[in-house]
């Protein structure tokens, strides 16, 4: 029977002793096994996972390993279960929590710091100085689940309470796991970047974190917000969210399109979601003098950058990992106020055992797929893989 030491649980919410797990092998390889139920321990909780999205850092987990870092190296072979963007029902209290109660739904942001490093006394905790450590005797209590601790492509998780951010019934399973991405905008934004209302924003690349970004800047009052991006079904979705003008970059120079939009000075902020070769010279010729660059990509190759230009120009720079300072809470404030419909970058839904059919849709974009969420419960697997 399923229980640990001071762990609380209900019968309203029974706990089997295993749940399916995909865990990762060799390069792109996933398979689904059984693994024990994880325990909570002081300051966790035991989430029940209901739904959760596939972001592109979990494909680049799969396919490369980083940034994901198991046991100080790649996360191949090391019986990990990738994922993150989760969200679910608690249905089990570590010891001394009373700050959740079992039956509550919430969902989950990544990162729970150390909690005693530099980075993370000042809530920077996505920046945790002793990032993966969290084993032997390098044991610092640092987890990020999907990254460096196991995460959500399965059915329970534990999580730091730290990491939960409770969501209303008027918000779907699938919308609260869009709160992370949200989040991850506003923290580039707003906590990192300093966004006020009235102030101009370009985001560069409409994946989820771009669309998600444009919401963000067009409810916190930013003004132009500009999204820029090749293809047109996801501009017009850019439209939906808020954005005041969208550049399909295959027909004009991106640059050019936002001075001439932006009354010929560049805007305040730029956000690069796209990771193109020369996003990041593009992005400090669309910013004002003072300007921002929050850099969001995980580009693969190693580009010239017109470092003189960031001199002369006083323009900032900064990349941005995950969704710190508790971003997440103000996301899903938004998101609850209904200040924006995140549901618009959410395409497809699959059953958990249909992960890798999921992982494709989400990958090779098929049926213009954006954000492709996978349910443990409630929705029918696919006997035969839909090509
Ligand atoms: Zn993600
Ligand atoms: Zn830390």
């Amino acid at each position: 029977m399923y229980s640990g030491p001071g762990v609380k649980t209900s019968a309203d919410f029974p706990i089997p002793d295993k749940m399916k797990a995909w865990v990762l092998g060799d390069p792109g390889a996933l398979t689904l096994t059984e693994k024990p139920v994880p325990v909570p321990k002081r300051a966790e909780v035991l989430v029940r996972i209901d739904a959760i999205a596939i972001c592109a850092t979990d494909l680049e987990i799969i396919d490369h390993g980083s940034p994901a870092m198991i046991q100080g190296g790649k996360p191949f072979n090391k019986n990990f279960t990738p994922g993150h963007e989760y969200m679910g029902t608690v249905v089990a209290l570590g010891p001394g929590v009373d700050e959740y109660r079992i039956g509550q739904r919430i969902t989950v942001e990544i990162h729970a710091g150390c909690g005693q490093c530099k980075r993370c006394r000042e809530g920077m905790y996505t920046a945790c100085l002793n990032y993966g450590l969290n084993y032997g005797d390098l044991d610092k209590g640092h987890r990020a689940n999907g990254f460096t601790t196991d995460g959500g492509f399965c059915e329970y998780q534990v999580n730091n309470i730290n990491t939960l951010v409770a969501i209303p019934d008027t918000m779907s399973d699938e919308e609260a796991t869009l709160v992370v991405t949200a989040g991850t905008a506003m923290y580039g934004l707003t906590e990192l970047g300093g966004l006020v209302a009235g102030e101009s924003v370009v985001v560069t690349g409409p994946g989820p974190i771009g669309l998600l970004g444009v919401a963000v800047a067009k409810a916190m009052g930013a003004y132009p917000v500009i999204l820029t991006g090749t293809r047109d079904n996801r501009l017009r979705i850019g439209r939906e969210l808020g954005a005041d003008h969208v550049v399909n970059v295959r027909n004009e120079d991106a640059v050019a399109a936002v001075r001439r939009l932006n009354g010929g000075k560049g805007v305040d902020y730029v956000v690069e979601c796209s990771g193109a070769p020369n996003a990041v010279n593009d992005a400090i010729h669309m910013v004002n003098r003072g300007g921002k660059v929050c850099l969001a990509a995980f580009p693969h190759e190693e580009t010239p950058v017109d470092v003189a230009h960031i001199v002369r120009n006083n323009i900032y720079l900064y990349g941005i990992r995950g969704e710190g300072k508790s971003a997440t809470h103000r996301a899903e404030a938004f998101m609850t106020q209904k200040r924006f419909d995140a549901t618009k970058i959410h395409t497809h839904t699959f059953a958990l055992d249909d992960l890798p059919i999921a992982i494709r849709y989400a990958k090779d974009r098929v049926d213009d797929a954006i954000k492709v969420v996978v349910k443990a419960r409630g929705v029918a697997a696919h006997r035969v893989a839909a090509e």
